[in-house]
């Protein structure tokens, strides 16, 4: 991926899973496209209700954008069909 990530004043909570990515919906066939950002951290040194820092330091990897749904990676041309959901 190419491009500037910004991260000032973005804030993530440790504790709890975030899960926002709506069920597919095969009547609408839209992609739902995301980009994967991962940043490296020690579980065993992180308590509850601190924040997490996620910056340059320890920012490991990015993939995408791709569909969340079908699992492509984004082109113009995928982007111009319908997505077909999970498994294809
Ligand atoms: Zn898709």
């Amino acid at each position: 991926m190419d491009g500037i990530l910004y991260g000032t004043g973005m804030k993530q909570e440790v504790a709890g899973d975030v899960n926002k990515i709506p069920e597919f919906d095969p009547r609408s066939g839209n992609h739902f496209w995301m980009i994967l950002i991962g940043y490296r951290c020690d579980p065993t040194k992180m308590k509850s209700g601190e924040q997490f820092i996620m910056d340059l330091e320890n920012l490991v990897t990015t993939a995408g954008p791709f569909c969340f749904y079908c699992e492509e990676v984004y082109t113009k041309t995928l982007a111009s069909r319908r997505c077909k959901g999970h498994g294809h």
